[in-house]
């Protein structure tokens, strides 16, 4: 490939669903991988998360879509209502390939399970509590300090550090910080009732209820809301303002209320929005997911944007992209198709709030969800 004695040797930084993808992606292109996670242990919470079709297409590339569809709900589309539960309308999204269905939910434990199944078994070195905690550069690639003291050189280094990426700070310093949007998110995995099989959208007046099948038994509900900047909550407190913010809604959300208990795994989080300017690289060290696109969930595309990354990271190196091209080449393939999604999913959150009078919704929804399903 080149006569680079540390080619095709890559350093992953963070062992998230991008960098999990990335290390499999990586692995079949022949690379010597190692991956390190900050976390002591591979703990995921316990909710839930949608893939919809360009992500099953990614995970197919990767060998692992149909471990995620055995271990999740696939489903066509969604239906959307008015708070008291009435049909507006039902669409059924796009699909990406025709083995593939157009949505699966899957519980994050269950998806973080695959993903670290297939890089241990593709190869990668899995590394938990490290850290990088020196970097430097040269022509022929990054010279690494990990926390456990190892030093080693790399031709590539893997950015997946998500949305604070402390790579991103140690490179860029306070240039690039999240952004608080304004919405929040609460989340919690329930019972799902035999006939709710696809995806459901409640459309309140300033807050939007949804349900997201999971598998046989269970589905997740997620309520959007508009909170006061910086307001905090505490965990024990969080199913009661849940209930309080699920007022005004009928339908489903009606017959969910009995089980949002004084004990319940309510997963709250604020949402914020990053984005890395133009190139996602610095000399060999690639920005891939959050640490260089993060969204807002309104597209449920985040964790999609991150495994494509992870895959035409793979697909360059695999096809003999020279090292010192392959930033480039990777912002080729990825900057307008991710800033596009991203942009279209701040967008929508930006409607919610009233900030955008005028939009058409309906349409910016169905160019987006098409856009997605085009190759990468
Ligand atoms: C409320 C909400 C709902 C969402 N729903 C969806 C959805 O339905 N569908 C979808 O596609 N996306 C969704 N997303 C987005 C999705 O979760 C993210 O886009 C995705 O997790 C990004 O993956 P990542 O690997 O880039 O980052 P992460 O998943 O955040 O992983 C980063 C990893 O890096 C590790 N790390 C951090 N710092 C260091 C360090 N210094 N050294 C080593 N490791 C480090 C972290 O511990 C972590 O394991 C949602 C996001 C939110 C907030």
């Amino acid at each position: 490939m080149t006569n680079n004695p540390i080619w095709p040797r890559a350093l992953i930084v963070g062992g998230g669903i991008g960098g999990l993808a990335a290390a499999m992606a990586l692995r079949r292109a022949g690379c010597d991988v190692d991956l390190v996670e900050i976390k002591p242990a591979w703990a995921q919470s316990g909710v839930g998360i949608i893939q919809p079709a360009n992500a099953l297409r990614a995970l197919d590339t990767l060998g692992v879509a149909q471990d995620c569809l055995a271990a999740g709900f696939a489903y066509d589309g969604y239906d959307y209502m008015t708070a008291d539960g009435t049909l507006l309308n039902a669409f059924a999204g796009p699909r990406a390939a025709p083995h593939l269905p157009a949505y699966n939910g899957i519980l994050r434990s269950r998806l973080h399970d695959i993903l670290l199944r297939g890089a241990r078994e593709a190869g990668a070195r899995l590394q938990l509590g490290t850290t990088v905690v020196a970097l430097s550069q040269t022509q022929e690639g990054a010279h690494v300090t990990l926390s456990d003291g190892t030093q080693r050189g790399y031709a590539l280094v893997v950015a997946a550090d998500g949305i604070y990426s402390p790579l991103r700070h140690r490179l860029h310093g306070q240039r690039f910080v999240p952004t608080a949007t304004g919405q929040s998110v609460w989340r919690l995995t329930l019972p799902r009732p035999p006939a709710m099989r696809r995806g459901v959208m409640m459309l309140g007046e300033s807050r939007k209820a949804g349900f997201i099948p999971l598998n046989d038994d269970s589905m997740y509900l997620l309520l959007v809301t508009q909170e006061a900047p910086g307001v905090q909550f505490s965990a024990d407190e969080l199913p009661r303002l849940l209930l309080e913010r699920l007022d005004g809604f009928g339908g489903l959300v009606e017959h969910t209320r009995q089980y949002v208990q004084a004990d319940s795994a309510v997963v709250y989080r604020p949402l914020e929005v990053v984005t890395l300017d133009a190139p996602w690289h610095t000399g060999r060290v690639v920005f891939i997911g959050d640490a260089a696109h993060a969204s807002t969930p309104h597209l449920g595309q985040g964790a999609a944007m991150a495994i494509e990354d992870a895959v035409v990271l793979g697909e360059l190196v695999g096809g003999g992209a020279a090292p010192a091209r392959l930033g480039d080449d990777y912002m080729d393939r990825r900057h307008a198709r991710a800033r596009e999604i991203q942009d279209a999913s701040f967008t929508i959150g930006e409607y919610e709030q009233g900030r955008r009078p005028g939009l058409d919704l309906a349409a910016l929804l169905q160019r987006t969800r098409h856009r997605a399903v085009e190759p990468i």
